[in-house]
């Protein structure tokens, strides 16, 4: 036997939250986000399972070749562009779609001189202050984009990216969404036609029809976690992808006051069965998870207790006394959403799913 961690993936679960994502932006395409090896999901076989996705987004070069080496032909947008003018070749030659976010890019376009058109997205800062222009530059970086020789076959659209999304009724969202109507409308004017837009994240997608534009980018929502605020409602019934399990390895009995892992920091308030759990840090469980942090036992509850091992957990199992060492234990998933135990560890569910390691195995299923 080897050790029982896995991240279980189920492809149905993808393709369901696609076409939940296709039916709520129905008049838009869909960029799917894969960045990060899709949250930790596996890039290739994510790409593989949505096919039917209109374009794939990803964070670097690398991610982008990776799936080009497997064969993807959908279009890829790189959502920060180039890090550096050497990539601009490499972008050509595979038919990548490059965000220009700042002068710096720019300026490598206008030195770069290419054979082949190039398609690009002009990100517009409307209020996260983080990357983009500021709408007061957008006329002339536009325009300096347009005159790019290979411009003349390629395409410039508009992006922008949401800070609060989550937070259905904070008022950015809406000083975001004009910002963005004012600068992209002058594009309509200069060219007698407008190009292309795409502002909403899976937040946005799932509660503003108005910010879907030509392209949604859906990123959390394809993997069936929640992209709100906790206590935000959901308007559709999301499936998780990734259920993360393993199997108690160990269960003993230990005594009132028995102290228990790293630090002697918990101890049993009774005589009691305790499971370890072959899970831990070094696997992507989150180790500031606190006691009380829910995890199932043969899909029976079995809270953590004591401190989080680099390779082990220990679980509390006064709920179900006959629990034994190869018993299933599952961490998040399908009944155990992630988002739950993002909360208990006080991050949100992305970090959860984009942090388990490579020594994990991913073993992919239907259904
Ligand atoms: C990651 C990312 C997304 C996807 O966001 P979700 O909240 O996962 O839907 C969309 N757009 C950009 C620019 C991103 O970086």
């Amino acid at each position: 036997m080897t050790r029982p961690v896995r991240a279980r993936i189920d492809l149905d679960a993808l393709t369901h939250n696609l076409s939940l994502a296709r039916a709520a932006a129905a008049g838009s395409r869909i960029m799917a986000v894969i960045k990060a090896d899709a949250y930790g999901h596996g890039a290739v076989r994510v790409a593989r399972a949505l096919s039917q996705a209109d374009a794939f987004a990803v964070a670097s070069l690398e991610e982008a070749l990776q799936l080009r080496e497997a064969g993807i032909r959908q279009p890829i947008v790189l959502l920060d562009g180039v890090f550096h003018p050497d990539e601009l070749e490499q972008a050509v030659t595979h038919q990548l779609q490059l965000v220009v976010h700042c002068e710096e890019q720019v300026v490598w376009l206008e030195r770069f001189r290419s054979g082949a058109a190039l398609s690009l997205w002009l990100k517009i800062n409307t209020g996260m202050n983080r990357l983009g222009f500021a709408p007061s530059d957008a006329t002339t970086v536009w325009q300096r984009l347009q005159r790019l020789p290979y411009m003349k076959t390629g395409e410039v659209r508009w992006m922008s990216h949401l800070a609060c999304a989550d937070e259905v009724k904070h008022p950015v969202n809406d000083a975001q969404l004009e910002a963005f109507n004012e600068v992209t409308g002058f594009s309509a004017r200069l060219q007698g036609k407008s190009a292309e837009r795409s502002m909403a994240n899976s937040a946005a997608l799932l509660t503003r029809p108005d910010m879907h534009f030509d392209w949604v980018r859906p990123g959390i929502m394809l993997y069936g976690a929640s992209p709100m605020l906790p206590g935000e409602p959901l308007s559709v019934q999301l499936r998780p992808a990734m259920t993360f399990e393993s199997q108690l390895m160990a269960v003993h009995s230990r005594r009132k006051g028995d102290a228990v892992g790293y630090g002697l920091g918990w101890s049993c308030p009774e005589d009691m069965p305790l499971g370890i759990v072959a899970v831990g840090y070094g696997d992507g469980y989150p180790r500031h998870a606190p006691n009380g942090t829910p995890v199932l036992v043969n899909g029976l509850p079995a809270p953590l207790v004591s401190r989080v091992s680099m390779d082990m957990i220990c679980v509390d199992l006064r709920g179900q006394p006959h629990a034994r060492p190869g018993d299933p234990v599952q961490l998040w998933g399908r009944g155990l959403p992630v988002e739950q135990i993002a909360e208990h560890a006080g991050t949100i569910g992305y970090e959860l799913l984009c942090g388990v390691t490579a020594r994990v195995p991913r073993v992919y299923g239907n259904g």
